[in-house]
């Protein structure tokens, strides 16, 4: 093992130090102003190494990782694009990033002109009435979209509604929201060509539906084509229609939510608008609503004034406060930044370069991989396995031995509707060049699955660890190196 792959509480040696403290920072007389019951008796246990090895260590582990900065990262449903640098320069200037969020708002009047114009940004480009960017995620901003349909029908006294439809092919995030809405979960299925059965959808519709959720284009990456029916049949029969924003790329600027008759919806900025979420890094889940919602959009809310001045309130209708005064507010710098710079006409380009891009892998493989829904898809499509499955390659082994070839695996298993999910979504931010290469390494893994199945299973081989224990790490998580050392684990390491 090489030195700086160890952990570093294995380089540790008695009484070295990467750091030099002020002798007396607290002085004395704080010292002794704390309760001795509060003063730690022993020194903590922590790794003490030089500065030189915590740099090595930690630069060697951050090379450890994949992202978008990296390598090609396919990853369906989750938008892995290039994120502009400058926009993170930006998010990072003091004028902003040092406000506080207490501070007289006639001294922030930059920072709320931001969150305003933003939203009507959004405003502009999904077609419903105001934003609140408070949520900090796409599920907060489900959680938080649902809560206002409920306020929405709990205000006219229409108390029996208190179910949701939620098609077979929906994002896990979908039903768990509406669970955590309170309210009560009812599957509407898809056709074959993955769209929502109408058929299958009228008879649900009756005076107990609070509304539907719909993503579109769905999550096998087809657009709905009968949503202005679907919409009028829900509106009729008294719902409202939630839309789940996270595959709003292909859409941006040319097609709107609201016109295709959705009352509801939220946008990932850390998806669509430039934030990198590789990590699970800090999010925004902006929810947007029509005019007859406004009022029940959460707290607070920036208004502005006739003088053009920016003013902080709220309503009494709202249905309270869902996060910390804003939400993630450095995320809607950098959505803001990306699409003042990409303006009105280029946002149109974003759409129909990640449909071409998609169709052109799709295209490119559907000969050595099984495409259950053929046709013209948009941003991603679904693979079900490879198309020879007599050598028992599954999608995991494909998956594992792309990392071999330098690409992060697509995202597998989802949806639940193929046995062998494999959802491809390139971005539209990808080269020819890139695209072509990661076709050629999906082409080279089906060719080796039908002469030599072995070196498939087998991967991957060139990553820092081969298989790791995936159900362990889930159901048994060994999370400090105290409970490693004390763990069974640790005579398998050591
Ligand atoms: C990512 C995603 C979500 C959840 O969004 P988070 O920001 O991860 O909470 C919901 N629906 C779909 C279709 C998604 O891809």
């Amino acid at each position: 093992m090489k030195k700086y792959d160890k952990l570093i509480f294995e380089l540790s040696r008695p009484g070295r130090k990467g750091y030099q403290l002020p002798a007396d920072n607290f002085g004395t007389d704080g010292l002794a102003a704390m309760p001795a019951g509060l003063l730690r008796q022993n020194a903590p246990e922590l790794p003490e190494v030089s500065e030189l090895d915590v740099v090595r260590h930690y630069t060697n582990l951050s090379n450890k990782n994949f992202g978008v900065d990296t390598g090609f990262y396919p990853l369906g449903s989750c938008t892995m694009k290039y994120n502009p640098k400058i926009n993170e320069e930006i998010a990072a200037m003091p004028e902003f990033a040092a406000l506080h969020p207490l501070q007289d708002p006639d001294t922030a009047q930059g920072a709320l002109e931001l969150y305003y114009n933003l939203q009507q940004a959004l405003s502009n480009i999904s077609g419903l009435a105001e934003f609140t960017l408070n949520p900090y995620a796409g599920a907060h901003g489900e959680l938080t979209g649902l809560m206002v349909m409920r306020q929405y029908h709990i205000s006219r006294g229409d108390t029996r509604r208190t179910k949701v439809i939620v098609p077979d092919t929906a994002h896990g995030t979908n039903p768990a929201s509406a669970m955590v809405a309170g309210l009560e979960v009812v599957e509407v299925k898809s056709k074959p060509n993955g769209s929502i059965d109408v058929e299958d959808l009228k008879p649900l519709l009756d005076d107990t539906i609070a509304g539907i959720m719909m993503t579109n284009p769905n999550t096998v990456g087809m657009f709905e084509t009968e949503i202005l029916e679907i919409a009028d049949l829900v509106h009729k029969a008294g719902g409202l229609l939630y839309y789940d924003g996270a595959n709003l790329n292909p859409l941006l600027g040319k097609v709107r939510p609201g016109d295709m008759g959705f009352d509801i919806m939220h946008i990932n900025l850390h998806k669509t608008f430039s934030t990198p979420h590789g990590g699970g890094g800090p999010g925004s889940g902006p929810v947007g609503v029509a005019a007859h919602l406004v009022e029940f959009l959460p707290n607070p809310r920036v208004r502005k004034d006739e003088n053009g001045r920016f003013h902080v309130g709220g309503s009494d209708k709202s249905l309270g406060n869902v996060s910390t005064f804003f939400g993630n507010f450095g995320v809607m710098m950098k959505a803001y930044a990306y699409i003042l710079s990409l303006g009105r006409d280029n946002i149109r380009n974003v759409g129909p370069m990640a449909t071409l891009n998609a169709n052109y892998i799709k295209e490119s493989l559907k000969d050595l991989y099984k495409l259950p829904i053929d046709g013209v898809c948009k941003h991603e499509f679904v693979f079900d396995g490879l198309a020879d499955k007599s050598t028992g390659v599954t999608t995991l082994h494909v998956a594992k031995r792309l990392l071999d070839y330098g690409f992060h695996a697509p995202t597998i298993y989802f949806p639940l509707l193929f046995h062998e999910s494999m959802m491809i979504e390139p971005t539209e931010t990808e080269s020819l060049e890139t695209l072509d290469e990661f076709i050629d390494a999906m082409r080279k893994v089906a060719n080796e699955a039908a002469v030599s199945p072995e070196i498939v299973k087998d991967a991957p081989n060139t990553t820092p660890m081969s298989h790791p224990d995936e159900t362990g790490a889930a159901k048994d998580p060994v999370l400090s190196y105290r409970a490693l050392k004390n763990s069974a684990k640790w005579t398998q390491i050591s």
